[in-house]
């Protein structure tokens, strides 16, 4: 098979931080010999702040439309997120407000309404797929070599991604629907994903996931 076309030189970026995340971002792009130019399109896992925080600056800096879920707009355009805590960590979380802080919102350039959405003919050889559960609107990018950028669907390390116990999963401090989390990882297993890398911890491998799937449905029981 054809492999899609793909354009040297663009690139695409997943979710983009807190408020004032450019000059992190810039740094790191800069690093692996990039800069705004480079960025051609962004993606947003979903739209909690810490997602969606800085993606007015970086359309300003990249004239990059940036694609979200249907069923993410509300949050993207300033409806506070539904918090549902999961443990102690997300309780005081909830309690300082810090997650409800309003952010510069928008209306995404693209809305996705599929469950599934090739990138290919942008040149990109990315499936996005519908991944809810953390929030209704979350999505996953699935690149060509089995690997999955899931945004908050599972959260591994101390904390909020910390250094130590980063390979053990753990749910993130918020999830809006534990089974849909459950299902939604599953869908990712079943379309062969390996390498799980998320917005707190990880990289998590399948096995690791798969463990994590079977913890969230014994609540069920
Ligand atoms: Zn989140
Ligand atoms: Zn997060």
């Amino acid at each position: 098979m054809k492999n899609p076309p793909v354009n040297p030189g663009h690139f695409m970026l997943v979710d983009t931080g807190l408020p004032s995340s450019e000059a992190k971002i810039f740094k790191r792009l800069k690093k692996i010999g990039l800069s705004w130019s480079n960025v051609r399109m962004v993606v947003l896992t979903h739209a909690h702040i810490d997602h969606a925080g800085s993606a007015v600056a970086i359309k300003a800096l990249t004239s990059a439309p940036i694609l979200a879920h249907a069923l993410e707009v509300p949050y993207c355009s300033g409806q506070p997120p539904k918090l549902e805590a999961t443990g102690p960590f997300g309780r005081t979380f909830q309690k300082t407000g810090a997650i409800q802080r309003p952010f510069s919102y928008f209306e995404p350039d693209e809305i996705m309404t599929a469950g599934e959405m090739s990138l290919d003919d942008r040149g990109f050889p990315l499936k996005i797929i519908h991944t809810p559960g953390h929030t209704p609107g979350s999505v996953s990018v699935l690149t060509q070599n089995d690997s999955a950028v899931a945004g908050d669907l599972a959260a591994s390390g101390v904390l909020l991604g910390g250094i130590v116990l980063r390979a053990k999963p753990k749910r993130p401090p918020f999830e809006e629907d534990k089974q849909a989390v459950a299902t939604s990882l599953e869908l990712l297993l079943q379309r062969g994903c390996k390498t799980f890398h998320l917005g707190h911890g990880g990289p998590l491998t399948a096995d690791g996931i798969g463990k994590h799937v079977s913890a969230l449905r014994r609540f069920q029981l």
